[in-house]
Order: structure tokens, then sequence, then C-alpha cells
């Protein structure tokens, strides 16, 4: 263990005068006033226990020095007590817990002494006793605060986000005669758009009497982060024409302003403006331009910043590894992953992330293996990538698997695991476990409620997700524009029409959310569903924004099930104008031609589908047994077990016909190309395979589940409802959509889908 030895005691008071080391302290604060009893203090100020505390760098020698300076009567100055609070509140070896002990243990603390502690706190993990230390301060009322005490006290309110508190600073700084202090306004720019009122920082900047470059970094920073990336762009330009220099920090944010609006030439010019203007480039600007770059989607100028950087950190080499991820050449960045000299876990996370996102949830799971084997220990944000793709897959023993590793690891539960395990069992079918979860978070956010409400309306448990819906706002949790899409589904997916209706309604007037194209979506869907094909068409009709293809495509939906051909026609001519190439809309209405028995309307769109070049979507249909994926794409006979798996389709299709099920020839065109054995081939779609593959290898009374990418059709829909009776087997099957829950006959979306 470290000791530091310690000098014998000389008597201090003998110097005639003090060195000073400076006229300011690291608060800043004038020292040098001319108090008579504060030059006598200062006679310690070279004392060798006071010096020896600027080397201290370990909290053992802080304490030796601490309980020496109370054997020589040290401590008992405020000056030199206040040097040892400055060293352990502020230090590199700083620990505030002792720091405040210390602190209560001086006789008379100074207002150095009280500021040091508020600024301690403030960018402590407590920062509310910043505030306890303001009041304890003001009641005594020995000590005003000045212009050092408010700039912490609004960081402590920044770090709380307490506008209310804040404002009361604000004001206690104006009483003070502070109002113009550039220090504490640029501290106020910065507390009010961390509260996220950005109205109210912007009217501190503009009553700065001089503003300087702190002023604007501070107000384009707000504004750039607060999502308002347009007016942190102006705002630069108005700098700008005040002749303001920028400086590194100004440019930083400028740059994350451009790649929020995903404006490259804008970002060009920017990335020319610092050359141009020789602003210092370290690091962190370097890696802001490549930033910026792969924002704005250009890998070529993120390739080129790449090479002419002088240096580069992790972030550098993630920022580029995202950079070829996004542009979707993934064999392109996995050689740039294996590359990357010294990997750490956000390297990991932004690859296992960029498969995640790209739909490619096996590849990030095989690499969260590969993350296992090597040193780098995954965080939350790997856990929450992970649990995605085990979502995406519907891998619910992998996805348990992760829970486990999460409780084993003591991982905090943060809102976004918590949100991520509700969202994972509720895709993988235990709607319970995913429920349990939920009940079991003792705070929630609006992303946790949002979640389990998701759950609960894809299992069409509309009721209850409405429930939720409002036990949410009786916690005083406001929904967000994500809790109104869940809400509406399940209205949809529960048949709720008119509470749909209501809550559609109520969401701008009384929420304050203006309905997006996702929410004019629901609703069609809802109106569709119950059959309201001409309201729903009013509807969109109606839209104060422009109808986005999954609108139209929710119509053309809700045709096909009422087997309306006219207007059905119209939503997937008005969406295949939006999305030539959307394969969906050709299936939906060559399966109301198929209802309708137009058979030489279906063979005219398979036509056309043909003459463009575009291929339906191949339904495939997965299932997780022990750990492992096993895929069937239509008529599949790649997996190892395809004979057992086709002798088993053909009991499971001799036991249907022999109970009286007649296959449903309309729903071919779902799944085939080409034209053959009609019944044959609804015996292959991919879900079949999938049922036939789970009755084999799962043990007798375990519930299969189910992952497919399509819509299910109707067809392998009822054949799945009587092998739940026939093999007395649940059966848990999500679509693209929703989930079915076979059981005894039945489905739990009551045919409605
Ligand atoms: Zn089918
Ligand atoms: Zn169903």
């Amino acid at each position: 263990m470290a000791t530091i030895h310690i000098p014998p005691i000389s008597f201090q008071h003998d110097h005639p005068y003090p060195k000073l080391h400076s006229k300011t302290n690291i608060s800043g604060i004038n020292i040098n006033n001319n108090n008579n009893y504060e030059d006598k203090i200062r006679n310690f100020s070279d004392h060798p226990a006071l010096s020896l505390l600027d080397k201290c760098t370990q909290m053992m020698q802080l304490k030796q020095i601490h309980a020496h300076m109370l054997r020589l009567g040290l401590f008992f100055h405020p000056y030199s007590a206040s040097r040892l609070l400055t060293t352990s509140a502020l230090s590199p070896t700083k620990n505030i817990e002792y720091a405040h002990k210390l602190f209560d243990q001086i006789p008379h603390p100074n207002i150095y002494s009280y500021n040091t502690l508020i600024r301690a706190h403030a960018s402590g993990p407590d920062p509310k006793q910043s505030f306890f230390l303001f009041s304890q301060m003001l009641n005594q009322g020995l000590h005003s605060p000045n212009k050092f005490t408010f700039p912490f006290l609004i960081k402590a309110a920044s770090e709380l986000s307490a506008l209310k508190e804040g404002k009361v600073v604000h004001g206690m700084a104006v009483k003070t005669g502070l109002h113009s202090d550039v220090f504490i306004l640029n501290s106020l720019i910065h507390f009010y758009a961390s509260c996220l009122s950005l109205d109210l920082a912007y009217k501190v900047f503009v009553k700065i009497p001089h503003r300087d470059v702190v002023s604007w970094n501070s107000v384009i920073t707000a504004f750039a982060q607060g999502d308002r990336p347009e007016a942190a762009l102006d705002l630069f330009r108005e700098m700008e024409a005040e002749n303001m220099k920028p400086n590194d920090v100004t440019m930083v944010s400028v740059l994350s302003a451009c790649a929020k609006t995903g404006d490259l030439e804008f970002g060009r010019w920017v990335h020319c403006y610092i050359v141009r203007n020789e602003i210092r480039t370290e690091l962190i600007l370097s890696n802001a331009i490549l930033d910026m770059y792969t924002k704005c989607g250009s890998l070529e100028d993120a390739h080129n910043m790449f090479d002419k950087m002088l240096a580069r950190d992790s972030v550098s080499w993630t920022t580029m590894l995202v950079c070829y991820a996004k542009s979707g050449d993934f064999t392109a960045a996995r050689h740039f992953f294996d590359a990357i000299p010294s990997r750490d876990i956000a390297s990991w996370n932004a690859l296992i992330s960029a498969y995640e996102q790209s739909g490619q949830p096996k590849e990030a799971l095989a690499l969260f293996n590969e993350l296992q084997l090597g040193d780098s220990k995954p965080d939350h944000v790997t856990l929450v990538s992970v649990l995605s793709a085990c979502s995406q897959l519907g891998a619910m023993d992998l996805g348990q698997w992760i829970h486990t590793y999460i409780k084993k690891h003591n991982f905090r539960l943060n809102f976004h695991l918590i949100t991520s395990l509700i969202d994972m069992y509720s895709k993988c079918g235990d709607l319970e476990k995913a429920l349990e979860i939920f009940q079991s978070a003792r705070k929630k956010d609006v992303f946790v409620w949002s979640a389990m409400i998701a759950g609960l309306a894809m299992h069409g448990r509309g009721e209850a997700a409405i429930d939720l819906f409002l036990q949410m706002q009786k916690d005083t949790v406001s929904p967000n524009d994500v809790t109104f899409t869940n809400v509406l589904c399940a209205c949809s997916h529960a048949g709720l029409v008119e509470m749909g209706k209501l809550y559609f309604s109520q969401m701008l007037p009384i929420y304050g959310i203006a309905p997006k194209a996702e929410h004019y979506g629901c609703m069609v869907d809802i109106l569709g569903r119950a059959g309201r094909l001409e309201e729903a068409l009013e509807l969109i009709e109606k839209m104060t924004i422009p109808p986005l293809a999954s609108v139209w495509g929710a119509l053309l939906g809700a045709c096909t099930i009422h087997g309306n051909l006219e207007l059905g026609e119209h939503a997937c001519n008005r969406l295949l104008e939006l999305e030539p190439r959307n394969d969906g809309a050709y299936v939906l209405l060559s399966n109301i031609f198929a209802k309708r028995g137009k058979w030489d309307d279906v063979t005219r769109l398979r036509k056309m589908m043909k003459d463009i070049g575009l291929k339906k979507e191949p339904g495939c249909s997965s299932i997780e047994v022990d750990g492992v994926i096993h895929e069937f794409l239509v008529g599949d006979i790649s997996h190892p077990l395809s004979v057992k798996i086709y002798s088993k389709l053909e009991e499971i299709a001799g036991r249907l016909k022999s109970v009286g099920f007649e296959p449903n020839r309309s729903q071919v065109l779902q799944d085939v190309e080409e034209e053959e054995a009609k019944e044959q081939a609804l015996n292959l779609h991919s879900e079949k395979l999938a049922i036939a593959f789970g009755l084999i290898s799962t043990g007798p009374r375990a519930p299969i589940r189910i992952v497919k990418n399509l819509r299910v059709c109707g067809d392998c829909h009822s054949a799945a409802k009587l092998i739940s009776t026939l093999y007395n087997r649940e059966i848990v099957l999500r679509d693209r959509y929703r989930f079915h829950h076979f059981k005894n006959g039945s489905c739990s979306c009551m045919d409605y889908w």
C-alpha cells in the first residue's frame, strides 16, 4: 500500500508573507482580498502538508493528510480546510462522499468550500445534493451566492432536467445582479436545452449583451442535439455574418446538424470550410466529419476522410464500419471489421446491430457467439440488439438464454433492456412471460408501456391493451406516437372499431400528437376489417398528409377479406403508383380475383409481374428446436429430415381429409409462382412443412412455435386449426402481422386477420 512521507512540522506562522500559487484557485474565486484574517490563514498555504495534496494519487494518502492536518490544527482554518476539500471533491482521486463528510466537519465553511462541493455534486451521481447544500448555505445566512455558485447550480439542474428548479436559480441570478454574466447565461442555454426547452434557450441567447464563441456554441449545440438541425445551421450562418470566428467545438455541432439533415452537399461545404479556415482539426472533429459522411450515406467521401486521418481511435474505426454496413456491402463491412486493430465492444455492437437492423438476425446472433469467445464483454447495447434478433427469428430458446445471461451477469435492467425483453417474449409467442417482466419492473417509461401494449395487441388481447393504455396515463406517463400506433393496432386486431375511432380522434386535440401515415394505416385497417370500406376510403381522401403506400395497402388488404373487387383494384393501382415493385400488392389483388373465380385475371396479373421482372417474396417459415432455427421455403426438400417430414405431411393430409377438410384453392398464388397441381402445392406451403417438422421433433405436449415472413394463407390457417385438435397440440404461429394461437380447433384471431 502506498504511503506518503509526511515532513515534520515547522512553525509556518513564522513566515512573514505567504507564497501564493496564483491569485485565483481552480474555481476561479479570488482569494486575494483584503481581509486580515484571510491573510493569516494564507500563512498555511505553503505548508508541506498542503503541497502534498497536489501529489495525492490515492484516497488512502488523502486520508493520511487529513489526519495529519487534524493533529496540526491545520484543518480548522478555512483556507487549508478548503484546499483539502478541493482535492477530495474535484481531483482525479476524488471521493464525493468523503468530501461531503469532510465538509460537514469544517466549522465555518467559506463560500469557496460551498461552491466546491456544489460543483462536485453537480457532476456527481446525486446532483440533488447541490441544491440541498445551496439551501443550507442560504439558511445559514453567512454567505450570498456569487457568480461561481450559479453555473454549478445550473449544471445540477441540467443533470436533473429540473426545469422548475433551474428557472428559480435563473431568477435568483437575475436578482443578484448577475443577469449579464456571460458565463451564467451560457450555462443557462445549455440548461434549457437539456430540459428540451429550446425556445427558452434561444431567449437567453438573444439577450446576451456580448456573446462569446461559447454562447454561439451553446445555442448551436442546443438546436443540433434538440432535433432542430436546420435551425442550428441557420444560427451558424448568422454567426458567420456577425464575424464571430467559429472553433472546433462549433464545427462538431454544425457537422452533427448536417448529419441529421442528411444534406451531403452542405456537409461537403462545411468540410471545405474547416480546411479553408484552418480550424484546429483534432480527433473529435475528424470523427465528426467521418460521422457526417456516414450519416449522409457517402461511402466514398467517408473513405477518403478515413484514409487522410492522421490519428484514428475506436470511434473512427467504428464509424467507418457503420458506413460500410449502411452501404449494404456486408462483405466489405466484415472484412473491415476483421481488420480493426483493437476491437472494442463498440465495434462489435456496430456490426451486430447493423446485421440485426438490416433483417439478418441470424448473422447478428452468429457474431454475438463469436464475441463471447473473445476478450470483449457484451454490454446493454449488445443485449438489446441480440434480443431484437431473437424477436425477428421467433427464437425463444435463444432469447430465454440471453435473459438468463442478463441475470447471471447482473446486468442492470434499464428501460431499454426491459422493453427488449417484453418485445422478445411477446414476439416469440410467450405473452405470459412478457407480462411477468412488465409487472416486475418497478419503473416504466413510455417505451416499456408501449411494448407491452404492442405485445397484447399482436396476441389479439385488444381490451387488455386498452386497459393498459389507461393505466399508463394514471401512472402519469404520457403516450407518444408509438403508443398510439400500438393502441390502434390493438383495436384493429380485436375489431374494436368505435374505440379505435375515439382514440384516433383524440390524438391531436388531447395528446398533441399529429397522426402520421402509420396511424392512418391502422385506422384504415380498423374500418376496412369491419367492412366499412367506403368510410376507410373517405378517411384516406381527407388525409392532411400524403398517404403512403402502407395506407393503400391496408385498404387493399381489407378489400381482399371482403372481396370488394372495384375498390380493391383502385387501392392496388394507387399503391403501385407509389411503389411500382410491390409484389405484395399484386398478390393481394390476385387473391381477390381468385376468390371471385376470375382465373383469367389471375393469369393476367401473373404475366404482368413476369413482364416487369417482379418476383413474389417467397414464403418462408421458421421453427426453433433446441436453440437451432430451421427454415422452410415452399416445397423445400433441403432439410436433412426431408423424407420424414414429407411422410408426416402425407399422414396429416390423410387425417385432414378423413375429417372432411376441403383445401381452399383460392389461396394458391399466395406462395407459388407457376401453375402446378393446386392441391399438392397447398400441401407444400412453408408453414405446413414447419408444422410437420415440429410434430416429429418436439415433445408430445410442447407448443409448436412458427414464424412466417408473410401473412398466413387461409388454407394453412384452416388446416392448422384442425391439426391442433387432431394432434392435440398448441400451435403458435406468428405471421407478418400478428399471432395465431391454434388450440382445440380454433384460433385466437377468431378467423379475423
Ligand atoms: Zn398456406
Ligand atoms: Zn388465426
